[in-house]
């Protein structure tokens, strides 16, 4: 890949899940068996302590990807975001109707400190699924 002087290792990685998001299947390809599927999200601090916004919605099986990825909520992340695709496949395959956990970002916390501070922002989920 070309590297012009605009691209950042943050813009390029964006740049390449986007084109993985977008290679995907939808969820309603994928799934068939799904009916439907809300999510609720809490973006908290690395600490788990302070909760920078919850948003909750259902999602929409025909437009979404397989490859079912939510944004860290670090606007200077790099290489980071919540990729949620296998905690959704393992519930649609053991039949669950509600699956709650975390994540911990693996990206890092901004471009100057690329290799020395990891983001870990913490993503609070929980997928309701309908069959
Ligand atoms: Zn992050």
């Amino acid at each position: 890949m070309m590297h012009s002087p605009k691209t950042t290792p943050r813009s390029e990685h964006l740049l390449l899940e986007k084109q993985r998001v977008q290679s995907a299947p939808t969820l309603a390809e994928t799934f068939p068996e799904l009916k439907s599927l809300t999510v609720d999200l809490g973006y908290y601090d690395p600490e788990g302590l302070h909760r920078g916004s919850q948003i909750k919605y259902t999602v929409n099986m025909q437009f979404e990807k397989s490859v079912f990825r939510i944004a860290c909520h670090n606007h200077e992340c790099v290489r980071g975001d919540f990729d949620l695709s296998n905690a959704l496949a393992n519930a649609v395959t053991a039949r669950l109707d509600t699956v709650s956990s975390e994540m911990c970002c693996q990206g890092w916390r901004s471009r100057p400190t690329i290799d020395t501070v990891p983001c870990h922002n913490i993503l609070r989920y929980k997928l309701t699924l309908e069959y």
